[in-house]
């Protein structure tokens, strides 16, 4: 089987060292993985990191909806200087998130601008969203037309909106916790599948970091609820990672 890991902080595991994690992660069939980055100081190091493993590490910029005060005015000007210096870089991670800061108001500002750069540069946008179900509908006309809403957890009626709109969802260990678990992944249909492992965030165990060597695990895993053949929807979803990290409008 083969995988793109299609969301890990790199930069951020304690335990192990990038060039460890990458060794191991080829030889569970990982082809490749995007690192992912939260605030500026963070897009110097996926800067770092995709600078030191060129073949293998795709970088994402953006400004995370836990860390805007971490962005100095300005930073969009920054943003873009990254993606202009990275034309193979996404644009995330960012978003919005009711369950860590209840206000409106400056979460949409900051994630209107980067939907707005991720179509202005082609680009493929990650999306943080927890709890924002009704906040999502000033948003759907201004996604880009990529976008995947990773570490997907939602209901039924959210996975609907994200497939209409020709959207991917993004699938970790976090989705087998959640309540939704059946009823989302019965459903989903493979060709908008994307597996990452949020790495070190959310592994199969709370606490311990995951890296993307867990991803042959967390297929079979899928692939047994919805009742299929991991090697063929590993396939499948392998696929859908190339065609979503293609940049072009
Ligand atoms: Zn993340």
């Amino acid at each position: 089987m083969q995988f793109i890991d299609t969301h890990i902080h790199l930069q951020d595991f304690k335990l192990n060292c990038a060039t460890d994690i990458i060794k191991e992660a080829r030889q569970n069939g990982v082809a490749g993985m995007v690192c992912v980055s939260s605030f500026p100081e963070d897009w110097m190091r996926v800067a770092d990191m995709a600078g030191a493993f060129p073949d293998y590490v795709i970088p994402a910029f953006g400004l995370h909806p836990w860390y805007l005060d971490r962005a100095e005015p300005g930073w969009e000007v920054l943003l873009e200087t990254y993606l202009q210096r990275f034309p193979q870089a996404l644009l995330g991670e960012c978003g919005l998130d009711r369950l860590k800061n209840p206000s409106y108001e400056r979460q949409a500002e900051i994630f209107s601008c980067q939907a707005g750069l991720a179509a202005k540069y082609g680009r493929p946008l990650i999306i943080h969203a927890v709890r924002v179900d009704a906040w999502l509908e000033n948003f759907w006309a201004e996604l880009p037309p990529k976008f995947v809403f990773h570490s997907f957890t939602g209901s039924r009626e959210l996975l609907n909106k994200i497939i209409n709109r020709g959207g991917y969802v993004g699938f970790n260990y976090s989705i087998l916790r959640s309540r939704h678990k059946e009823n989302v992944l019965k459903f989903v249909p493979a060709e908008r599948m994307l597996l990452e492992t949020d790495g070190p965030y959310q592994g199969p165990l709370r606490g311990s970091e995951v890296t993307s060597s867990a991803l042959p695990e967390l297929v079979r895993q899928i692939a047994d609820i919805r009742g299929g053949i991991p090697e063929l929807l590993a396939g499948q979803i392998y696929q859908n990672s190339l065609e979503f990290m293609k940049i072009g409008k």
